[in-house]
């Protein structure tokens, strides 16, 4: 009976012997610490590495150990993140800190499984630190392996289905070598990232264009198979920009919708784009704020946002009140008052960022 490692497969040894010639430098790459991967992996969900790359280096520096990230505020940390979208990922990222600081000394679990028991933590960011900072050889799945595996092995399962998971990770874990498998993730994913491409993927220059289904059968551009995202809506915001003297007056948004946690001022929401100025002063007048239409400027032009089942459309109607909103008013639309300075260090989605800069 012989000891003999088994024989890596054909995609482990390509993809291996690929990623020391061309992957990309990056930070994350240089550690084994549980927390900076998980904050890099947590960044880099739906963000492109050059714009992430940015906010990784300034949360490691604001933040440098989980107990830090535990610790600070949640409009420091959502400050931090604005710009970056998908504010839910950055109030998880806090609540999961938390939980590593007061359910497990402020140690990550080391295992796979024992990651997933994390708040917030699914499959991918588990297998991502597992491999990484562990060495546990659990493959990770995301959009660019999808891609590299429906290609090279010809499987037209819809990625975008959550039935098709399983299969997809079965045979990323039968080619994920024990030995090193932090380094066939890695590589996997930058193969995708920058080989196997959505669009004009360099098959000419592939090292697994032999052996790759879909460009033996002509299919490149037709895998992976996906089905497309429900339509997106259009939301029509008008902003009611309330000022007094020099202070402005915003609030947090705590309703369950978008922007969680982030600052813009009182608001209403209609179907289509216009706001007249009668149906303006009703509003107003339901929220509370009695004005005569001579305190109204006129709206600005839309402010446009498409966020990933939404477009917004927002138009921001600047006000100068006489008086200060009485306190009545203040706490039931949960609004203060902030000075230009204050507005600046708020957390803010990035429309209000742009109105701001242009007009506060
Ligand atoms: S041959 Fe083309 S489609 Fe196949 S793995 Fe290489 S880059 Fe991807």
């Amino acid at each position: 009976m012989t000891n003999a490692t088994p024989r890596p497969s054909f995609l482990a040894a390509a993809l291996l012997a690929w990623y020391p010639r061309h992957h990309r430098d990056l930070p994350w790459r240089h550690t084994r610490d549980p927390y900076a991967i998980w904050l890099s992996e947590v960044i880099l969900q739906q963000t492109r590495v050059a714009q992430g790359l940015p906010y990784y280096e300034t949360f490691l520096a604001a933040y440098p150990t989980v107990q830090a990230l535990a610790a600070a505020p949640e409009a420091e940390v959502l400050r931090y993140w604005q710009g970056l979208g998908y504010y839910s990922r950055a109030r998880n990222m806090h609540l999961t800190a938390q939980q590593v600081v007061a359910e497990y000394g402020g140690l990550f679990p080391s295992t796979y499984a024992g990651l997933l028991q994390l708040r917030g933590v699914g499959p991918y960011t588990a297998a991502a630190i597992a491999s990484f900072a562990f060495d546990e050889a659990v493959a990770v799945l995301d959009g660019n392996v999808y891609r590299v595996l429906a290609r090279v092995f010809g499987l037209h399962s819809d990625i975008a289905a959550p039935s098709s998971r399983k299969e997809f990770q079965a045979l990323a874990d039968q080619h994920i070598p024990s030995s090193t498998p932090a380094d066939f993730n890695q590589a996997i994913m930058e193969f995708g990232a920058i080989q196997c491409t959505p669009v004009k993927p360099d098959c000419l220059f592939c090292p697994l264009q032999s052996q790759c289904w879909a460009f033996q059968h002509g299919q490149v551009a037709l895998l992976p198979v996906k089905s497309k995202a429900k339509a997106s809506r259009t939301r029509y915001f008008h902003y009611f920009v309330l000022r007094h003297g020099e202070r402005t007056y915003l609030r947090e948004r705590r309703e369950k919708d978008i922007w969680q946690g982030l600052y813009d001022f009182a608001m209403t929401e209609t179907t289509v784009p216009e706001l007249p100025p009668a149906e303006l002063l009703r509003h107003l007048d339901a929220l509370g704020v009695q004005l005569d239409t001579s305190q109204a400027a006129e709206p600005s032009s839309a402010y446009r946002h498409v966020l990933s089942h939404q477009k917004l459309e927002a138009r921001f109607h600047p006000m100068a009140l006489s008086h200060p909103l009485p306190d009545t008013t203040l706490r039931d639309l949960g609004l203060r008052a902030y000075s230009a300075d204050e507005i600046e260090a708020l957390p803010k989605p990035k429309l209000i960022v742009n109105y701001c800069n242009q007009n506060i």
